[in-house]
């Protein structure tokens, strides 16, 4: 009986859940530090960014306005942003790596529409997490959204425990 038991329960699901526009605001922040360099310039509002690069959009503004303000966070300031944020045990599971098909789980909480990388076939399934910049975009009925954080994200996850049975004989 306690074999059975054990035979059923669902191994904990792995969440990779990115940061720029999933956990941070990064596009507010973007706007923020953009019109706080550069005051008087032509900018371009939450409601009309369209597209995941936010430079290309600056770029078709006016081209010199893609540079500049327009910087990267460095990977020091992202573990300083946990840290505050979430506490120092999350900082001990920061994943940092320009390819997430390579990192392995069952579901990766991303803002960016498409992810491909050397990994064909990723392990985890893509949520969309929905931005400013990918609210336009029709998904075909196969994916699924994370409309925010106030959203069912309990339910996404709990899909993915029945998905998932271990044989721990
Ligand atoms: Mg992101």
């Amino acid at each position: 009986m306690a074999a059975a038991m054990a035979a059923r329960r669902a191994r904990p699901v792995r969440v990779l859940v990115d940061m720029d526009g999933v956990l941070a605001d990064f596009e507010a922040g973007l706007l923020r530090g953009f019109r706080r360099r550069f005051p008087g310039e032509p900018h371009v509002t939450l409601e009309e960014r369209r597209g995941f690069l936010a430079r290309e959009q600056y770029r078709a503004l006016r081209p010199d306005l893609a540079h500049g303000g327009l910087h990267l966070l460095q990977p020091s300031a992202e573990y300083r942003w946990v840290e505050n944020h979430l506490g120092p045990q999350f900082v001990e599971r920061i994943i940092l790596t320009r390819d997430k098909t390579m990192v392995l789980g069952d579901l990766l909480i991303d803002d960016k529409d498409t992810i491909r990388g050397q990994e064909e076939t990723p392990s985890w399934e893509h949520i969309l997490f929905t931005c400013c910049h990918n609210q336009h975009l029709a998904l075909c009925p196969t994916r699924r959204r994370l409309l925010s954080w106030s959203d069912n994200w309990r339910e996404i996850i709990e899909s993915k425990r029945g998905a998932r049975i271990v044989d721990s004989s």
